[in-house]
């Protein structure tokens, strides 16, 4: 396969074909984010991504599903998106779920007969970024969305029966805005009513706007008993849920996963256990991103 710069895939998709059609993040600003900072944006041409189909039909007979890489794929026309879907059913006819990560923008510039049609061709689980459900912190780290406006991609996302799968991320608000961050991104994401919540623990990069903050004192991140209780209170606060919840991530202290709402409390009290010293937590040298 012909890779560009890092690509990166969500941990559930390590199973996945991994086909790069775009290269970086058409946005790029997010100030926490160094994923795409080497690489300028890029649609990869036909002819590459066919002759990457071509060796994934020959050497990826198990492989079962395929995700789609970079960071937006789902930023390309309709028209584009619907020959690639073809094409991918063309030369790998046993694969069954393609995935991508699609930002808010990228929904938004979609309708909901466009996500429909992708979904009739295999289109079968969004990875979303929230990072955080107050809008004060979506300024100040240049999210570009509000959380009304991410909601409202959600939505349109379910509403044509596709996966959602919403990411936020611990420790965003800096311990000024800690709390207002677990409430207020509880409350976002009881409105995206996604399939899955998966929660990452901010690990500034030196490469990135927010990690210059923190090195000349204008961030101050969370320590790990701060980073539980954002999560305890997160947990605490979504409300009428019904989803996978996902909190082990490589960046996480305490690694635990469930389902919502019936391992709410057990969760909880794996967070309380963890608080009072009861639990070890990851060490800062085992974290990664
Ligand atoms: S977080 Fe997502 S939208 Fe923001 S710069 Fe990174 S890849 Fe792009």
């Amino acid at each position: 396969m012909e890779y560009v710069g890092n690509v990166i895939r969500p941990p559930s998709e390590a199973d996945a074909i991994i086909l790069q059609v775009t290269v970086g993040c058409s946005y790029n600003k997010c100030t926490f984010c160094g994923a795409y900072k080497d690489v300028s944006f890029a649609i990869k041409d036909e002819a590459t991504i066919t002759r990457d189909l071509q060796f994934a039909r020959e050497c990826c007979r198990n492989h079962k599903r395929v995700f789609l890489a970079d960071g937006d794929v789902l930023i390309l026309s309709q028209k584009r998106l619907v020959r690639l879907f073809h094409l991918i059913h063309e030369y790998l006819p046993w694969i069954s779920r393609i995935s991508l990560y699609g930002n808010a923008r990228a929904i938004r510039n979609k309708s909901q007969e466009n996500l429909s049609e992708l979904k009739a061709l295999g289109l079968d689980r969004v990875y979303m970024g929230l990072e955080s459900g107050c809008d004060e912190i979506l300024q100040r780290i240049q999210k570009g969305e509000t959380a009304e406006t991410m909601i409202a991609a959600a939505k349109k996302i379910r509403g044509a029966g596709i996966f959602l799968s919403v990411t936020a991320l611990l420790g965003l608000g800096d311990v000024t805005l800690s709390e207002r961050h677990a409430a207020d991104t509880a409350k976002a994401l009881s409105a995206m009513a996604p399939n899955q919540i998966a929660i990452l623990t901010l690990m500034p990069l030196e490469n990135t706007i927010l990690g210059q903050e923190v090195l000349v004192g204008k961030f101050f991140l969370p320590n790990p008993q701060v980073i539980l209780a954002e999560l305890s209170l997160l947990l605490s606060c979504l409300q009428n849920i019904r989803c996978q919840f996902h909190a082990n991530h490589a960046s996480s202290y305490l690694p635990i996963f469930g389902r919502l709402p019936k391992d709410r409390e057990a969760l909880l009290a794996a967070i309380e256990m963890a608080k009072s010293g009861a639990v070890l937590l990851v060490p800062e040298h085992r974290r990664a991103l």
